[in-house]
């Protein structure tokens, strides 16, 4: 009987799958925890002008140090925090704080704040980017968001609402992850984008991979032609800075220039480069 598969294949599926599902469901618990407790820190990436070097600004990258995980990946909990609802509010502490730190930096940098594909479909997004905009003084030019192809593919007519208060703020789009998802280029011109960042799957194989060259040149003539800014995520040599400086990509960042940093030595490197510029 259908009653008696059902039975069947529930226990072939133990215990490994009881092991994933209880795994899951502590690292749940302790999210949700990690919530209350505010375990939650925003580093910094630095991003530079891939012609003069100089720093541009940074993104910001969440990390959870949990006192009983040690650091979990956003890839990892991101995905249950969007789950569980609890991503608009993760996400606006760190919408808030990226905005109060940008404050401390020099007033040309920019700050970079990732969005995810249940936030971005959240009518009350554009309200919370005013509110962080307004309570840190932060102009609005200085903020830009990073949406993935993903978040453009469900509710087209909603995300394309919400892209269009974000605009009217002031604030930027850059579609990050570019050439990984499902691309229906058409989007590029429906939606007020401003910036394509090169997935880091396309970089790690540069300069030698013949495929991935063309595939970074393909997308860096693309956002010339499309009036767009280009970014190459995940540089980690210097061969690969050169590359992708010929092929006129305007900004890049990655390990090469430095990892995720907390935002007090994002300042201290600043003011070293400075420093070092003006000696
Ligand atoms: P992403 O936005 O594409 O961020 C780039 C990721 O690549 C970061 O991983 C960064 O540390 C890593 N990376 C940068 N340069 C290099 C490099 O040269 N080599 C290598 N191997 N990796 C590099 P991270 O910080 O683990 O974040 C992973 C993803 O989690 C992010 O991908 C983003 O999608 C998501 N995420 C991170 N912070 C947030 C957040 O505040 N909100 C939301 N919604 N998502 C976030
Ligand atoms: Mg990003
Ligand atoms: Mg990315
Ligand atoms: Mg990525």
């Amino acid at each position: 009987s259908a009653k008696r598969d059902g039975k069947n294949r529930f226990c072939q599926f133990e215990p490994a799958m009881m092991d994933a599902m209880q795994r899951r469901r502590y690292l749940e618990i302790d999210l949700r925890r990690a919530c209350a407790r505010d375990e939650f820190e925003v580093f910094y990436q630095p991003i530079i002008d891939s012609q003069s070097g100089e720093i541009t600004g940074a993104e910001a990258l969440l990390r959870w140090n949990s006192s009983e995980r040690g650091d979990v990946s956003p890839a990892e909990f991101i995905p249950i925090a969007e789950e569980l609802g609890l991503v608009s509010r993760i996400g606006a502490n760190v919408l808030q704080q990226a905005c109060r730190d940008a404050t401390t930096w020099p007033d040309h940098f920019d700050v970079a704040v990732n969005v995810s594909p249940v936030q971005l479909l959240d009518p009350r997004l554009p309200q919370i980017v005013a509110q962080a905009l307004r309570e840190s003084g932060l102009r609005a030019d200085r903020l830009e968001l990073e949406i993935t192809e993903t978040a453009l593919l469900g509710d087209d007519e909603a995300a394309l609402r919400t892209l269009t208060s974000l605009h009217e703020l002031g604030v930027r789009i850059s579609l990050d992850d570019f050439g990984t998802g499902y691309s229906s280029l058409s989007y590029l011109h429906r939606f007020p984008i401003s910036r394509i960042k090169i997935d880091r799957s396309f970089i790690c194989k540069l300069p030698e991979d013949p495929g991935s060259a063309s595939i970074v040149r393909a997308i860096a003539q693309l956002g010339e032609s499309l009036d767009m800014k280009v970014t190459a995520e995940g540089i980690e040599t210097s061969e690969q800075l050169s590359f992708i400086a010929q092929q006129g990509c305007d900004h890049v960042q990655g390990f090469l220039i430095s990892r995720p940093i907390p935002v007090a030595d994002f300042l201290a490197l600043v003011r070293a480069r400075i420093g070092a510029v003006a000696a």
